[in-house]
């Protein structure tokens, strides 16, 4: 592993002098590490400089008004381990349990998933379908985006040179559902990842599908032909179909176009099968 300087700000404000301080290129930033620190060790990046954020306020967990917010730096077992998240949002810690394994989820966090930008990130997808945004901070102070605008492409953010990922916020409880199709079920990579989610407040459902580059997508027709309920069976056979005709799958060395595309349906179905069972009939 290349050295590199470690630091460590205990206030929001030093973390950002840190970044803006630097030379180019930018120090790296560190959260949990289980990325960063492997890019390290396997040579794919050599920072001279780390700013690490594991002393900032961030392993926060709120419910204001039906609303979460979940702080950057929290693990996603601390989110995973609360019962209201499982209650409430079922998707996402669906999503949440399926990244990697118990030891990987003390230590990665939301914030660090966000900020990879992985093609086949588990969270992405359920963020997308759950509507929530990003909350940044830099030098200009905080500013809000939802993850749809925040994840660009592979790998890319809207992250400005001197922000970070502060926290994020989903707006409401939603019935939810996360499903995935992997070579193995644990420590790997989806191959093709569905979520869904029905909006009570706005009568609309969302569905988003990942596990391929170049990111995570919002499918918004596929959305629009499941209706404003519970979908009888031609709505939820014709969103289903949509999906597998009209999607813009790609093919990559962990899955082929037509494995994918014959995928994207069933996980489709059974996601949608899987809300409004929980909401009995009713999403
Ligand atoms: C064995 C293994 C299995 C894995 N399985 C899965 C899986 O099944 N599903 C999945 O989605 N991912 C998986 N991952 C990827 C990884 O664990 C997740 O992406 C994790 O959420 C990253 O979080 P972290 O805190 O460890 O990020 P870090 O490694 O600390 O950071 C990742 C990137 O985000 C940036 N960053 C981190 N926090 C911030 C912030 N607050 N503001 C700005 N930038 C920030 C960093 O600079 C870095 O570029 C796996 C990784 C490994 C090693």
């Amino acid at each position: 592993m290349s050295p590199f300087e470690l630091l460590t700000p205990e206030t929001v404000d030093e973390a950002i002098a840190e970044l803006r301080s630097a030379d180019d290129p930018r120090p790296a930033v560190l959260a949990g590490g289980t990325d960063l620190l492997l890019d390290i060790e396997d040579g794919r990046t050599a920072p001279a400089r780390v700013v690490s954020l594991r002393r900032l306020p961030w392993r926060t967990l709120d419910w204001v008004g039906g609303a979460l917010s979940v702080g950057s730096t929290l693990s996603l077992r601390s989110l995973e381990a609360d019962p209201a998240v499982r209650e409430r949002l079922p998707g996402l810690w669906e999503a949440i349990h399926a990244v990697g394994s118990v030891a990987l989820r003390h230590r990665a966090t939301l914030g660090g998933n966000l900020g990879r930008a992985a093609p086949a990130s588990d969270l992405v997808p359920m963020l997308l379908a759950l509507d929530a945004e990003v909350e940044l901070v830099g030098p200009g102070g905080v500013r809000r985006t939802p993850v749809d605008a925040f994840v660009r492409a592979s790998r890319r953010t809207a992250l400005g040179p001197a922000e970070l990922i502060r926290g994020i916020r989903i707006p409401e409880a939603r019935p939810s559902a996360y499903r995935w199709q992997r070579v193995r079920p644990a420590n790997d990579i989806s191959q093709i990842a569905v979520a869904a989610a029905f909006s009570p407040s706005r009568r609309s459902w969302s569905v988003a599908v990942g596990g391929m580059p170049p990111r995570p997508i919002l499918l918004p027709e596929v959305a629009r032909d499941l209706g404003p309920g519970a979908p009888n069976e031609p709505a939820r056979r014709s969103a289903c179909a949509r999906a597998s005709r009209e999607v813009a799958i790609a093919a990559d060395q962990r899955a082929s176009e037509e494995y994918r595309r014959r995928l994207i349906g069933t996980l489709l179905d059974r996601a949608i099968r899987a809300v409004t069972i929980a909401g009995e009939g009713r999403p």
